[in-house]
């Protein structure tokens, strides 16, 4: 299978809902199966505490288990700029009707609409769109994941709306908490024209002078690592996903590299293989800054059950995601 890569593209947000099994970064969750979401206590960041924001979801359906005939991963990130990345994700498989989603927009009103509330029951939190079990002790609608989040609502204008709660779905202010929301557009990415291994020839073809020594053979294997990365990555600039089952992930650096031992198995006990990375193009369209933290990463790879198990398909489960900083940022 060919590699493919992910663009971030502007789109109207009613194409990003569920039942349009977006691939999708920033904004609100959409998830996939209604039942066995992932709670406040998973989507915690285990270090501060905070509620992780949703970063991105790949819709990645397999022809092979028929369980995965829908199936859809989730990378969700914690804001602040001291914790950086959670090391897990979940994943999710689950049907969803047979015929594919209408592909006109949904009349005016119903588009905006925010759901609070999945068909199963599920309350959402109103400010990341993650299960919110907790509901406003006054309004009793108004639904949170966790403290955090029911006191930044309540600063950003519930206090105002909660005692009108029939407007309620309408009037979400914008917490500054959800990344800007964008459409993932996955296209094949093009065989190397020039050849594949010329690196290899570059570095191998040149005999190595006596005098080298390990030092400067470290920094020419660093250069080499990264060099290729940036072949790679200039062909398609603005690429933010690289995706390919099974495939080698594209390092941007020799160090932080996870060895075979450093990715653990699945529940299963199938081993974990890559699936795809997420490159720090996608920073870019995340305007981190906005909140004064600075999410940084070099490669963000995600490896899942390589027998994509049926343990998914009434639960999201956690999956598992390497994070390689930039050398030198770490
Ligand atoms: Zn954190
Ligand atoms: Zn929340
Ligand atoms: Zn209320
Ligand atoms: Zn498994």
């Amino acid at each position: 299978m060919g590699l493919e890569l992910g663009f971030a593209e502007a789109t109207p947000g009613w194409r990003l809902r569920s039942g349009h099994f977006p691939s999708k970064v920033g904004g609100r969750p959409a998830w996939l199966g209604e039942d066995g979401l992932p709670g406040p206590a998973a989507l915690g960041c285990p270090r501060c505490r905070q509620p992780l924001a949703f970063l991105l979801q790949l819709y990645a359906p397999l022809p092979d288990p028929h369980h995965a005939f829908h199936r859809a991963l989730f990378v969700f990130a914690c804001r602040d700029p001291a914790c950086f990345f959670r090391n897990q994700l979940p994943r999710k498989n689950a049907f969803y009707p047979y015929e594919p989603p209408p592909e006109e927009a949904p009349p005016p009103g119903a588009a905006a609409a925010v759901p609070s509330q999945l068909g199963s029951g599920v309350w959402l939190c109103r400010v990341c769109g993650c299960p919110g079990p907790k509901a406003c002790a006054r309004c009793h609608r108004a639904h949170y994941c966790s403290r955090h989040h029911q006191t930044l609502d309540w600063k950003m204008g519930h206090k105002q709306a909660c005692p009108l709660p029939e407007d309620l779905d309408g009037a979400i202010p914008d917490h500054q908490f959800l990344f800007p929301e964008y459409e993932i557009v996955i296209e094949a990415e093009e065989p190397d024209s020039d050849g594949e291994g010329e690196e290899d020839g570059d570095v191998g073809g040149e005999a190595p002078e006596a005098a080298l020594d390990a030092l400067a053979k470290h920094e020419s294997r660093e250069d080499r690592i990264f060099q290729q990365f940036k072949a790679k990555t200039e062909r398609e600039p603005e690429q933010i996903l690289r995706y390919g089952r099974g495939v080698d992930p594209l390092w941007i650096s020799g160090e932080g590299i996870p060895q075979e031992k450093d990715i653990p198995p699945c529940p299963c006990g199938a081993r974990r293989e890559f699936e795809f990375q997420v490159m720090p193009q996608l920073l870019n369209y995340l305007k981190a800054d906005r909140l004064g933290t600075s999410l940084d990463w070099g490669v963000l790879a995600v490896y899942t059950c390589a027998r994509s198990c049926s343990l998914a398909t009434t639960h999201y489960i956690e999956e598992f995601i390497w994070k390689q900083d930039v050398a030198g940022s770490a």
